[in-house]
């Protein structure tokens, strides 16, 4: 929606890069570390509905509509407190059963893993920290859009990047490692189109399967010929990193599996 030659401004900060890291783990949020997507559990079961919510939807595919856009009028939709909202997301939503053995593995060997989401970050830092403990959750960077919370506690999502379509253009995540004189191994994982504008700069791109089967950036990946392997979970996408970072494979070896195997 932005075009490479025009990045969007970003309202927000950026972590510093891992420049001194051999090997970069970047990962997608929602679906990908957790198990289910957790802004469309809140619209589905507290706000408009599913109904509503795959009516925006369709007003994206057919372009009519930004995902920036329908994503506020989702969270819009929802009558609680921030409070409320992070209370429930701490509650019920649950990561990849393997995501925090992963994270083990990458802490123990200086791989630093990046999350990049188009959710907001107050939401996603809770939900991690509550699974993994304060110590560990503070390691991971989190780039992702935030919130403004009133002092009534009511709330609204406030992007990192207001003039792209997406709220939060990832591949302004991802760009600046190409410039690097020491540049890292990059592996990007995740399940959504929105992952797309970043992916597409990652050595190494992992791609979750969805329990249904499709995937909407498997698909897209097929359809435009990026090279990617599926996962199914971070037991495999384990495998894989440890393979490429301890040199046991390579790049091509790992894409010429298409599916990881755990
Ligand atoms: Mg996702």
């Amino acid at each position: 929606m932005s075009a490479a030659s025009d990045p969007p401004q970003s309202t927000l900060p950026y972590p510093p890069l891992k420049d001194k890291a051999p090997f970069v783990v970047l990962s997608d949020w929602d679906g990908t570390i957790t198990s289910f997507d957790s802004n469309d559990y809140l619209t589905d079961n507290f706000g408009m509905g599913l109904e509503a919510r795959r009516k925006l939807n369709i007003e994206i595919l057919h372009e009519r509509l930004t995902f920036r856009d329908a994503f506020q009028s989702e969270m819009r939709s929802i009558p609680m407190t921030f409070e409320e909202c992070k209370r429930i997301m701490v509650r019920d939503i649950r990561l990849d059963p393997h995501f925090v053995d992963f994270e083990a593995w990458c802490r123990a060997h200086d791989v630093p893993i990046v999350i990049v989401s188009s959710g907001m970050e107050p939401l996603i830092r809770a939900v991690l920290t509550s699974q993994v403990g304060e110590e560990d959750s503070k390691r991971i960077d989190i780039i992702a859009n935030t919130t403004i919370v009133n002092e009534d506690g009511t709330w609204d999502i406030s992007y990192r990047h207001p003039s792209s379509g997406f709220g939060h253009d990832k591949s302004q995540a991802i760009l600046p490692y190409r410039d690097l004189p020491h540049r890292p191994f990059l592996f990007f994982l995740g399940d959504g189109v929105s992952d797309l504008s970043a992916a597409r700069h990652a050595d190494l791109l992992l791609v979750k399967q969805k329990e249904g089967g499709e995937n909407d950036l498997a698909a897209y990946c097929r359809r435009e010929g990026i090279p990617h392997v599926l996962f199914d979970d971070f037991r495999g996408a384990l495998k894989v990193i440890m393979g490429i970072v301890q040199g046991d494979m390579t790049k091509e070896d790992v894409l010429a599996m298409g599916a990881i195997k755990a």
